[in-house]
């Protein structure tokens, strides 16, 4: 069959690679792509927040599946213009991806499945939202309502950091996404990801992992969006993995079939772990970037029968063939990131490296220049490694990147310190 994934990330990198792997992929286009998916697949210039050309180009090239990676053209309705055209897609329709771009709407959807999760209140007024803050007190959570690039989220120490917010959110500074604001109780715990697959009834598990969001070792620095994560995670055990299932994903898939909006496609459940229960914290409607890196190393080829099953409502009939194995990725960043850097600088050293069912570098954000590979974006490489141990995985991982050569980048040296 013929197949397109919209993205261009590591993300979609790493889904290229699994799905290319099953025989039954014939031709596979990525859009736009990047270096390294452009030597395993065709890459292609489209808006991909622009459903009808997304629908003309899929017409054009006979493409029989379309895989969404980001969640904006998910919000756009991408996944909706497809089904109207009989396109088969992976990926929920606009009302279902409300479950990611509406904070406020997650915490509804919460409430009405019985959920556990944050207290939480919405406010779209200054005034009313101070003196909850007041009446509250620290530590407390501000979260801007709409999708703001993981930037919309405040966790307030004190009272002082969360009235700031308050001020910053409704300045306009985060446009339509800073309308309303959903303030939390503050969670303490220890978070993982969990990876389920919905096709509006049925929900198959396809992996747990966790990341690490700050920039420099020891979780010190700004937050990123991601430096790297790894599966399984250990502190999401079977029982509790089991309890999130019965409390809180499976309330909310049949929660959404009764509003009439089933939702179908890759669920990423947040969730926040204390004394052996979890709580969610936030639902995303796409895999998370870098987790499908670590997903797809462990899941292989079966990966195109698993997003084919989803999209055709057939999840019932499959299982997952799980291999007792761990799977770490490693970012590579530019110098600077996440603030301000360079592009262009210079990497090499990676056509030396394994590439195997064991060994990966994913390309986030690279370019070829005059044929050298250059750095053309904030995280750039996603050096993955399988191992049957965590830290089998995470030595492979961090051997691949003493190979590589690039002055302008750095990288985490402590990746999955947690569960070592
Ligand atoms: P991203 O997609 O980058 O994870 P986001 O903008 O969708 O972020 P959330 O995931 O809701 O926002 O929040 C970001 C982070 O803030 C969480 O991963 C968690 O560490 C912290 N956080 C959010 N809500 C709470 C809460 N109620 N209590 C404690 N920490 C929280």
């Amino acid at each position: 069959m013929n197949i397109l994934v919209l993205g261009g990330g590591g993300r979609e990198h790493a889904l290229a690679w699994a799905i290319k792997q099953n025989p039954k992929c014939d031709r596979l286009i990525v859009a736009p792509g990047n270096a390294g998916i452009a030597a395993i697949a065709e890459c292609a210039e489209l808006d991909i927040l622009d459903g009808g050309a997304v629908v003309d180009f899929a017409e054009q090239n006979a493409i029989d599946f379309v895989v969404i990676g980001p969640e904006a053209p998910l919000a756009a309705g991408v996944a909706d213009r497809l089904a109207e055209a009989g396109i088969l897609a992976f990926g929920p329709s606009a009302a279902a991806a409300r479950l990611e771009a509406s904070k406020a709407f997650t915490k509804e959807i919460c409430d009405a499945a019985g959920a556990p999760t944050a207290a939480w209140a919405r406010f779209d007024d200054a005034e009313a939202a101070r003196a909850h803050i007041r009446t509250t007190g620290a530590p407390i959570v501000v979260k801007a309502d709409g999708l703001a690039a993981g930037k919309g989220v405040i966790v307030a120490m004190d009272e002082a950091t969360a009235l700031g917010a308050i001020d910053d959110m409704f300045s306009g500074e985060f446009g339509a996404a800073g309308a309303e604001v959903v303030i939390e109780e503050f969670m303490t715990g220890e978070e993982a990801s969990f990876f389920l697959l919905c096709d509006g009834e049925t929900v198959l598990p396809i992996g747990t992992a966790q990341d690490h969001k700050r920039a420099f070792d020891g979780d010190e620095g700004p937050n990123t969006g991601g430096m790297g994560a790894y599966s399984p995670a250990p502190v999401l055990s079977d029982a509790i993995a089991e309890q999130a299932l019965a409390e809180i994903v499976r309330p909310t898939i049949r929660e959404m079939a009764r509003r009439g909006t089933p939702y179908k496609g890759v669920l990423y459940a947040g969730l926040m772990i204390e004394n052996g229960r979890a709580r969610l914290v936030e639902y995303n409607v796409r895999f998370g970037d870098p987790e499908c890196q670590v997903l797809m190393m462990r899941l292989g080829a079966q990966v195109l029968d698993l997003l084919l099953a989803c999209a055709e409502g057939r999840l019932s009939e499959l299982r997952v063939d799980w291999a007792d194995d761990h799977a770490l990725t490693v970012v590579m960043a530019a110098e600077g990131y996440p603030g301000p850097y360079a592009k262009g600088s210079i990497i090499t050293g990676l056509d030396a490296l394994p590439q195997d069912s064991a060994h990966m570098v994913f390309h986030a954000g690279t370019a070829l220049d005059n044929g050298r590979l250059v750095a053309a974006g904030g995280r750039v490489l996603n050096v993955t490694a399988r191992g049957a141990t965590l830290a089998e995985a995470r030595s492979r991982a961090y051997d691949m990147i003493a190979q590589i050569d690039w002055p302008g980048g750095f990288c985490r040296s402590d990746i999955g310190w947690r569960a070592l």
